[in-house]
């Protein structure tokens, strides 16, 4: 049953808003609901075709998406726009570094996210993507006769926080009001109902091979929680590789060379159809004409599969990559799901199985469809018509701040549940101090410089206090698209400043995974860094401590104690100039020693404020 909801202002009904999942794909994007009387997840269509090319075409001010969109990539290419998805939350630069994955024109946007520049008009990828996702309301609006507000996206697992933000900022421009953006990986187990048993504990692989990117994903689920233990892939590996194969295969058969562009896109065509038919027949015939010449093409499965191996055997060997960075056995994989068109041909399900023996192969969901299938249960279960599961995700680096020293003080540990808030309090390292500038740093090493910085901010207008008297209260707020929002407050006097982390441009999964696994190579020496770094910063607070206790106490001290105090320090000072840690750490017992008779005379608040608690420089 529909829910109505009543606006408690006005007193109105409100008008119903459907329960929409979005897979904005590469290739190809799908819209998907839940029916409300069987409460079965189902792909809207149009013209009884669920789905949406990703294509854009450009003409004389009108924008057309999907299908009738694609017929240009033939007719009018200069105008026509495909893969937008490669360019979302990327610069120019990280694009290039890539070896530019389009070949339309795209624009420096100095240290911006990149624009594209068609019919004399630039687009930002955000704009482009919003294009497609209005078509997809569209097609929902007129199906479903209905208002189509809050939506579930969903984006590959290895998307960083930009270009999640990008995805979100492209709903928003699309007049949508996104709930909440989940890894396809996430949306198509869902899909099959892995995880709605909060009992249950899995390990489930995600192959994903579609047109142009092979991802797969092993996820541990349990408590509704989809914990990504790892994920691997090739952004240009799918099935237009399939296509280019039997192409060359008919060209070499067929002595085809110097083949006109029309000629060539006529041949891709028919392989396209030739691979998608051997999906489900063991043969496949057709003539087609090519330099005025009528040629048969004909292809059987066995050929087909000795053909696509070699670029199957790639997609098994990332598997096992990813196995390995999970630190899982193909064996421990439970249950495998097929995402993706190319996962239909015989041949890839063979070669899944195979490296996955032990696991039960989901397959019976349309593999197109599974992903937004997947997005609507989410949506769902947000609109709180599912109470029978709350679906969480885990952030995959830890988040902290800088302090003293050039330390990583962890606020949100890597892998905590998202959404989540954590809260810590800090003081100044000296006195006086007005403003503190606080540097927000994503990575699991001890020493900030070793992590990612992903923000600074500074707390402005602190009342002048001693250092370490004010409490300075640090909140992050993790948002369930793992998007970071810092706040800090001075307690004492409630000077406050908050900031939204701007997105990031180009963290990738492999940077995320090269960061945990640095983090482990490097230990060993990270604990030796901190506890040095530590040191001296104990010590240059006891320096400073003990000089402005000499300052504040010369009538309790004789000059002879002021002058040994001097010397020790000075010692110190020596043995912090050779980052010798334990010559440090005897000098700061000496002096401690030395001063601890005099301290205990005078035991000040502040003295013993500033000696304790963790400052932020
Ligand atoms: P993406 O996720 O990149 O948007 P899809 O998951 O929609 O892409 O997959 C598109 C790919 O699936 C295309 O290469 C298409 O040729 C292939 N495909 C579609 N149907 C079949 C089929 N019956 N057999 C084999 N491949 C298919
Ligand atoms: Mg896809």
């Amino acid at each position: 049953m529909a829910k109505i909801s009543i606006d408690l202002n006005s007193g109105t009904v409100q008008k119903e808003s459907a329960v929409i999942g979005i897979d904005l794909g590469t290739t190809n994007s799908l819209i998907a609901t839940i029916d409300s009387d069987t409460h079965e997840p189902y792909c809207i269509t149009k013209n009884k075709d669920s789905i949406v090319p990703s294509t854009i075409n450009f003409n004389n001010q009108e924008i057309i998406v999907g299908k009738e969109a694609s017929k240009k990539l033939i007719s009018d290419p200069k105008n026509t726009l495909y893969s937008v998805k490669r360019l979302m939350g990327k610069s120019y630069q990280e694009i290039m570094n890539q070896g530019n994955p389009v070949n339309y024109q795209i624009i420096d946007n100095k240290d911006k996210l990149v624009q594209v520049k068609i019919n004399n008009q630039f687009y930002t990828p955000i704009e482009l993507s919003s294009f497609i996702l209005k078509e997809l309301k569209k097609i929902g609006t007129d199906q479903l006769k209905q208002d189509i507000q809050k939506v579930v996206i969903t984006v590959p697992a290895y998307f960083d926080d930009s270009q999640r933000q990008a995805t979100r900022d492209a709903g928003k421009l699309a007049g949508l009001d996104v709930l909440r953006i989940i890894n396809e990986p996430t949306a198509a187990s869902l899909a099959y109902g892995l995880g709605i048993d909060k009992n249950q504990s899995k390990i489930v692989a995600v192959y994903d091979l579609g047109g142009g990117t092979f991802d797969i994903s092993i996820l541990h689920i349990q408590q509704g929680i989809f914990e990504v233990l790892s994920t691997n892939g090739d952004t240009y590996l799918g099935g237009d590789d399939f296509d280019q194969a039997i192409v060359n295969h008919w060209k070499k058969l067929h002595s085809l060379s110097s083949l006109s562009d029309n000629d060539k896109q006529l041949l891709r065509i028919t392989a396209e159809r030739a691979k998608k038919e051997l999906s489900a027949i063991l043969s496949y015939m057709d003539s087609i004409d090519i330099h005025g010449q009528n040629i048969t093409l004909t292809l059987n499965q066995e050929q087909l599969h000795e053909i696509l191996h070699p670029i199957i055997e790639r997609t098994i060997r990332i598997c096992s990559n990813a196995l390995k960075d999970a630190d899982i056995s193909s064996s421990e994989i439970q249950e495998v799901v097929l995402v993706g068109g190319s996962t239909r041909t015989p041949a890839v399900k063979n070669s899944v199985r195979h490296l996955f023996p032990d696991a039960k192969i989901n397959d019976q969901i349309n593999p197109d469809e599974v992903v937004a299938l997947g997005a609507a249960i989410e949506a769902d279960i947000l609109a709180g018509n599912r109470t029978d599961l709350l679906l969480l995700d885990v952030t995959p680096l830890s988040l902290g701040i800088e302090t003293v020293g050039g330390l990583m003080d962890v606020l949100i540990p890597r892998n905590n549940k998202i959404p989540t808030q954590l809260k810590k309090e800090y003081t100044t390292s000296v006195d006086g101090q007005v403003n503190l500038a606080i540097n927000v740093y994503q990575g699991e090493r001890e020493m900030v410089t070793d992590n990612r910085k992903i923000g600074e901010f500074i707390l402005k207008g602190i009342p002048s206090m001693p250092a370490g008297i004010p409490k300075i209260e640090l909140t992050f707020l993790l948002n369930a698209d793992g998007i970071l929002q810092v706040s800090a407050k001075e307690l004492r006097s409630g000077v406050s400043q908050q900031v939204t982390l701007k997105p990031q441009y180009g963290i990738t999964d492999q940077q995320i995974k090269d960061m945990l696994q640095e983090s482990l190579n490097f230990a060993e020496s990270d604990m030796d860094k901190r506890s040095l770094a530590e040191a001296i910063t104990e010590a240059e607070q006891l320096i400073y401590a003990t000089q402005k206790f000499i300052r504040d106490n010369s009538d309790l001290l004789t000059p002879k104690d002021v002058t040994k105090l001097e010397e020790i320090i000075q010692g110190l000072n020596q043995r912090i100039q050779s980052k010798d840690k334990n010559a440090i750490s005897a000098q700061v017992e000496k002096l401690n020693n030395y001063s601890k008779p005099f301290a205990e005379k005078v035991m000040d608040q502040q003295i013993s404020k500033a000696l304790s608690g963790k400052k932020i420089e």
